[in-house]
């Protein structure tokens, strides 16, 4: 896969929403860099649009996608 499309303005790929460095660049090489149709941020922006994305959700909290996805909905 390729580079996320969203790295430029993603809080998370920017380094703003977490202070470990080595966990933050796993899911970074993980998620934005690889896999990131995988991602939480990602797939609550694709289903809702970006302005519904919680601003403490990280890539890895996929049981928390669909939660998101029932209160909007
Ligand atoms: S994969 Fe997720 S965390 Fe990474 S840049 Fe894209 S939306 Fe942001």
């Amino acid at each position: 896969m390729a580079n996320c499309p969203s790295l430029a303005g993603c809080p998370f790929y920017n380094d703003k929403m977490t202070d470990k460095p080595a966990l933050a660049n796993l899911y970074k090489r993980n998620y934005c860099e690889k896999n990131y149709t995988d991602c939480a941020r990602w797939k609550v922006a694709s289903a809702l649009g970006k302005q519904a994305v919680p601003s403490d959700l990280f890539p890895n909290q996929n049981d928390r996608v669909e939660k998101i996805k029932n209160q909007i909905e």
